[in-house]
Order: structure tokens, then sequence, then C-alpha cells
């Protein structure tokens, strides 16, 4: 239990700051906790029985009632949308990030009954924060994932939580994050997808590695730094392009993101375009575990002119990272034994456009970190470095023709869709 330092004089507001914070962790452990929530649990004294329904049997029901919060779920299967909706309750989920994109994320899933979510943040909620959904001011101080877990508990304790508190980029926590995905399922298997909700490039490096080396699928999210645009991209090691087979325009040079941040700027965001961008996340996440609809490898949004590009990337052959080059070694084994396994990705590509690839994969410049959230530095998309700020570099000239270079960093155009690229050129 938090109490006060015992001293003659009174308490300092940082003092009390502290209990309070303390004490707020303190609930939220307690409320997370799902055994303290499971049906008939008494918690008498607490009030949580009065905030958090029970917890569901083991199947979802499809029984049209009020009390039946899984009725509008299942009816998708009544509709014939989804086979077996109620496969979720099986899945895992890993969130890497809960800001402003990766909190929603995880509340839509939470809400659709997934099975287990992994929750991975280092930050703590601020009032700066509040301008997004998801977090109050009440939990100002609060870890993210901690608050994140009591919130998501509440709204639906049927869902498994495991809130990890800490930077999957420091060198001695990067073997945690890669056991959690390894054994973090719900029966101690590997997770099902990760969900990049990051806002810096290391971080998502960090993830590609991970993702690369473990042959785990996983999502791509960004907001761009003015608000005003984002991104999804859907990443299977091997088979689709990873992080470092396409990078942004722009990447930091080595060294520490954090001290690239300008004294007094701070990026824009709208809890508008980060509601967006999860929704699409958690959209193609559904249809990517259900087996509905057609899942994106890669969808943009513009918000200013309503522009939803969206495209097949293959992986580059000279990729940056061995693991991908490892894993797409692995694949090219397999649909040599296995053929028709390779028409996965989307339509059968269309003949090679005369577009330069590079510059439709950069058409929002996405890249450096903000000390504020999920933003990251929209760039000109300028071949030269005259106009970046210090300790940033352009991961490429995309003024530059065309090479056959296998080695150079590049898209492979074979997938880029047709009507996709024409609307792209209608908007330009
Ligand atoms: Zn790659």
């Amino acid at each position: 239990m938090a109490s006060l330092p015992a001293t003659a004089t009174a308490p300092t507001y940082e003092e009390l700051q502290a209990v309070v914070v303390s004490l707020r962790e303190e609930l939220a452990r307690a409320t997370a906790a799902p055994s303290t929530l499971a049906a008939g649990a008494s918690r008498a004294g607490t009030g949580a029985e009065v905030l958090a329904r029970a917890r569901a049997q083991t199947s979802m029901s499809a029984e049209v009632v009020d009390w039946n919060p899984y009725s509008r779920l299942m009816a998708l299967q009544r509709m014939g949308v989804v086979t077996d909706y109620e496969r979720i309750r099986t899945l895992t989920v890993a969130v890497v990030g809960v800001g402003g994109v990766g909190s929603v994320a995880a509340e839509m899933l939470t809400r659709c009954g997934i099975g287990k979510l992994l929750l991975f943040d280092y930050d703590t909620v601020e009032l700066a924060n509040m301008n997004r959904l998801f977090f109050r001011p009440d939990q100002a101080g609060m870890t993210k994932t901690s608050a994140a877990a009591a919130t998501l508990a509440v709204i639906n304790p049927d869902v498994a939580i495991d809130a990890h508190h800490y930077n999957i980029t420091a060198p001695d926590k990067f073997d945690d994050f890669l056991d959690a995905l390894q054994s973090g399922g719900l029966a101690g298997q590997a997770v099902d997808l990760v969900l990049s909700c990051v806002d810096n490039f290391e971080a998502r490096m960090a993830i590609n590695q991970a993702c690369n080396e473990l042959g785990q699928d996983w999502m791509e999210s960004g907001v761009s730094e003015n608000a005003v645009s984002g991104h999804i991209q859907l990443m299977i090691p091997g088979r689709s392009a990873c992080f470092a087979c396409a990078p942004p325009l722009i990447v930091a040079r080595k060294g520490d993101e954090r001290e690239l941040k300008r004294e007094g700027v701070c990026a824009a965001s709208l809890p508008t375009t980060m509601g967006i961008v999860a929704g699409l996340l958690v959209q193609n996440v559904l249809k990517f575990l259900l087996g509905f609809g057609q899942p994106t490898y890669y969808l943009g949004y513009n918000a200013l002119s309503d522009f939803f590009p969206s495209m097949v990337l293959r992986p580059n052959p000279g990729c940056d990272n061995s693991a991908c080059r490892a894993r797409q070694a692995d694949w090219a084994a397999h649909i040599a034994a296995h053929p028709e396994d390779d028409t996965q990705l989307g339509a059968p590509p269309p003949p090679p456009p005369a577009v330069a690839p590079q510059s439709t994969e950069n058409a929002w410049g996405i890249v450096i970190e903000c000390d504020e959230g999920e933003e990251e530095r929209s760039q000109p998309t300028a071949g030269g470095d005259a106009e970046l700020v210090p300790g940033v570099r352009p991961a490429y000239n995309p003024d530059a023709p065309p090479t056959n270079d296998a080695l150079a960093p590049r898209v492979d155009a074979a997938d880029l869709d047709l009507d996709a690229l024409r609307a792209q050129l209608a908007n330009m």
C-alpha cells in the first residue's frame, strides 16, 4: 500500500502526486487481474463488481438478447460474412506501443472478443495525450500498459491481458520481447499476430528484426507528424516486404533518435486520423486472422484528398536484414515444392508499370520521432538532404533513375496494382 514519507513537515505536491500514482497503479493491478473479475467472484467493497460484467461462458453465444455482448459479432457468421467468428476467442495479438493508435486498436480487439492481448509500452499517460482517444485525465501518471489493462478488463473481462512495461529497444529487453512473442499465446504457443503501433524508426526496426527472426506475421501502422496522413502494412516474413526491404525515405543516423527533437516543437496529432488508422489496422487484422475478404498488404490514407492507395509489396532480394533474406529463402524453397501456395499475395501481378516504385512508397514521407507520441516527421520527397534536421539522412534518392542493382534498396514493382497507380496519377 502506498504511503507518505514519515516527516514532520507537510508533504510536498510531488510527494502527494507520487502517492496518487502509486495508488492508481495498485488499483489498476487489482482491476486487471482476470481472476478477480471471473463470474461469481466476490469483490465486495471495491466497487469493481459494479463496473465490470461477469465473464461470459467459454463459448460465444449467438443468442439475440440484450445481455449478450457477442450477439452482434456472431451475427457476422449468421449473415455469411465470417465462417467461424468464434475462432477469435483462441487468438492472441501483441500490440507494441499503446499510444494514440495502439490503445484504440487494443480496445477494438477487446470489444471484438479477442482471446488474449499482449501490451508493450514503457511510457506513462500524460495530459498532453488527451486530444486522442482511450485514455482519461484521471489516468495521468499511470503507465500506459497498466491503465490500458485496467480499462480493457472492465470493457471485456473475457480477454486475457499481459502487460509488459519496458522498452523493447533496450539491449537487455529484446530477448524478453522475443520470448513473449514466442510463448505469449493462450496455450503458451507463439502469438498469432504482432501490431506495430510505435512512434519511431528504432522500435519499428526492433519489431522487424524480432518478427524476421521468428517468422512471425505482423502489421505496421503509422501516422504522419502533420496528423493528416497514415498507413498500414502487412508483413509476412519471406513473402511480403519487411520494414527494411522498403525503408522510409528519411531515416535516423546511428544514435539516439530522441536527440532529434527540436526545442519547443512537437508534432501535431488528431484523434480522427489516429482512430481511422487504428480502424483500418484492426479491420485488416480481422480479415487476416478470421479469413474473410481480401487483407491489404499496404494501405495509405491521405486525409486532405481522401486518397487511399493500396498495393502489394514483394520482398527485396537485397534487403539489408539477413533474417529477412533467410525467410525469403525459406519461402522460395516452400513454393518450389508447393507452387500453388504462391497465389496468396493478391491477384496475379500485372506487367511492370512505368512508374518508379520508390516514389509511391514514400508519398507521405514518414520518419523520425517527436517527443510527444505516435507522430512521425513528414519530409518533402526531395532527393537531397539540404532541408533535413541534423541526425537524419535520406535512405535513398527517389529522383534517381531506376536501377537493376539487386543490392540497392528498392520496392519490387511486380505487384503494384494498376488501378491504384491510375488513382495515384489522377490525384497528382
Ligand atoms: Zn526485408
